[in-house]
């Protein structure tokens, strides 16, 4: 890896407030919990950390509300180094939030989209200097699809890599995935959108989705590791690293930074799936979305 690579993620910033109970309510019930805690989230700025923390130099496109939530993310973005100056405040709407019930180790989660919902294609023309000094440019589907689509056809035509992680899952038009460089999906996101059934190999699967125009095709596969298939039709696998399982939140989040920071340094497919899957592997060892994320010491360190 050889220059300090510039990335911008154009994507969702939340709140998740995170609720424990004993059990969870059931309609029209109410339940005391235990314990509540207010945590900086949302895929967008998630991915914007972890590529900060491993070194790049990060900005990133996105709304928040005009709330004390959306000042303390900002706040928390900028302490890790991100540059937040594209983040617009949407006045008369609640920065994003997600409400996650813990309760018996499992999770029910309501997300609300707010600021997120008002993140426009006019935001992306308004940040096209930004987006031109990018190396690569990081989506996901929490900010509305017609941006995203937008943002990916003004990237391409900027000259830069794009990459798409497809989260949360939905099905996307033909004319996003062919401007799309990238398309790193989870199992059950990839079988959606390459409208697969279960008992479709996993590498068919992938060519399926191949075939309707993206270039390359990550799958990442929890804790066996990731998949690839390469603009070349080259498929191939990474096996996931043995570590200590303390909060798998965000792992996918650190994937995809992980994979657009080593892209954007000049390596290789492989080369990025191998240093991607050691980003997510750390990642799971430790608590938070964001705290979780590791630095660039840590991943060459870790030598598992
Ligand atoms: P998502 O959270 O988006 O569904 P995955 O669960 O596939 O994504 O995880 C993304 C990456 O994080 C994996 O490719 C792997 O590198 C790492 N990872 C996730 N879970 C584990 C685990 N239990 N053990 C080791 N690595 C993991």
């Amino acid at each position: 890896m050889n220059k300090t690579p510039s990335i911008v993620v154009i994507g969702s910033l939340n709140i998740d407030i995170v609720v424990e109970a004993d059990r969870p309510p059931q309609m029209g019930e109410t339940v005391s919990g235990s314990q509540v805690h207010f945590i900086p989230g949302g895929k967008g700025s998630n991915q914007a950390v972890a590529a900060a923390r491993l070194g790049a130099r990060t900005a990133m496109i996105g709304a928040v509300g005009g709330d004390p939530f959306g000042a303390e993310l900002l706040q928390s973005l900028r302490r890790e180094g991100i540059e937040t100056s594209a983040v617009k405040t949407v006045s008369g709407t609640h920065t994003g939030v997600a409400s996650i019930l813990l309760s018996q180790g499992d999770n029910q989660i309501i997300v609300v989209a707010g600021a997120n919902g008002h993140c426009t294609p006019a935001d992306i023309d308004r940040h096209l200097e930004r987006i031109g000094q990018a190396d690569a440019v990081l989506l996901q589907l929490e900010i509305p699809l017609e941006t995203v689509q937008y943002a990916a056809q003004t990237a391409k035509r900027l000259g830069k890599a794009v990459v798409l992680n497809p989260a949360p899952a939905r099905p996307l038009p033909d004319d996003l995935l062919r401007h799309v460089d990238v398309m790193i999906p989870n199992e059950t996101e990839l079988y959606l959108l390459a409208e697969a059934d279960e008992r479709t190999e996993l590498a068919d699967a992938m060519r399926r989705l191949q075939d309707k125009g993206v270039r390359t095709i990550v799958t990442t596969l929890g804790a066996r590791g990731a998949a690839y298939l390469t603009e070349d039709g080259a498929f191939g696998r990474v096996a996931g690293h043995k570590v200590d399982v303390v909060d798998t939140t965000g792992a996918g989040d650190a994937f995809n930074a992980g994979f657009a920071y080593a892209l954007a340094t000049g390596e290789t497919v492989p080369a990025a799936v191998a240093f991607a899957v050691k980003v997510g592997a750390l990642a799971v060892t430790r608590l938070g979305a964001h705290a979780g994320m590791p630095t660039l010491a840590q991943v060459r360190e870790f030598a598992a």
